[in-house]
C-alpha cells in the first residue's frame, strides 16, 4: 500500500484496514492480523506511529514443533526524504527509528513487514514451559514421557551438544 506524502492531510491519516494493505509479507508463513497506524506530516518529515499485530509459524526454540507466534510491533518511525546527493551515505541516519522514503511515496506494506519481522522473538516457544526435546533420545517431552532422564548424561553426547550449541543455526 503506497501513500503519497502530499496526500497526507494536515490532520493526519489513519490506516486501520489490514486487508487494504494486500499481501505484505514475501514470506507466506506470515499473516498480518491487525494494524492501527497514524501518519502525520511535519513539513517533509512523516511520522508513523501505532501498533501492528501479525502471526507467523515458527519452529519452537525448544521442541522444534511448528508453532504459531503472535508478534505485536509498536511503530514509532520518522521518515525523511532520501537525500538525492551523491554523498548521501554521509547523511545516513544514525537513529534506528529514522528511515527514508523516495519519490514522495511511503510504502506502508514494506514498513509493516520490516517492523514486525524485527519484533519477532529470537527464540519463540510453542508454549510457556515447553519441556523441549529429550537430550538422550530426542523425543518430544511434551508428547512422550521417556525414562532417559534417570540415566547419567553421556559425556560424549554432552560434547556433541556443546558443539551443536556453537554451530550457527
Ligand atoms: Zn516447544
Ligand atoms: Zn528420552
Amino acid at each position: 500500500m503506497i501513500v503519497r506524502v502530499p496526500d497526507i492531510p494536515s490532520e493526519g491519516l489513519s490506516v486501520t484496514d489490514a486487508a487494504a494493505l494486500g499481501s505484505v509479507y514475501r514470506d507466506p508463513t506470515w499473516r498480518l492480523e491487525a494494524l492501527r497506524l497514524r501518519l502525520e506530516r511535519d513539513g517533509v518529515d512523516v511520522f508513523v506511529t501505532g501498533e501492528v499485530r501479525a502471526a507467523v509459524t515458527q519452529a519452537c526454540g525448544r521442541c522444534l514443533e511448528p508453532s504459531p507466534v503472535e508478534v505485536t510491533a509498536a511503530m514509532d518511525v520518522r521518515l525523511v526524504p532520501r537525500p538525492a546527493t551523491a554523498d548521501s551515505v554521509e547523511l545516513a541516519p544514525d537513529d534506528l527509528d529514522v528511515d527514508f522514503y523516495e519519490r514522495g511515496e511511503i510504502d506502508i506494506s514494506v514498513l509493516v513487514e520490516t517492523e514486525t519481522t524485527l519484533a519477532l522473538p529470537m527464540k519463540p516457544l510453542c508454549r510457556e514451559g515447553c519441556l523441549g526435546l529429550c537430550p538422550v533420545c530426542g523425543g518430544n517431552r511434551n508428547l512422550t514421557h521417556c525414562t532417559c532422564q534417570q540415566r547419567p548424561p553421556d559425556p560424549r553426547l554432552a560434547a556433541l551438544k556443546d558443539l551443536a550449541a556453537r554451530l550457527p543455526r
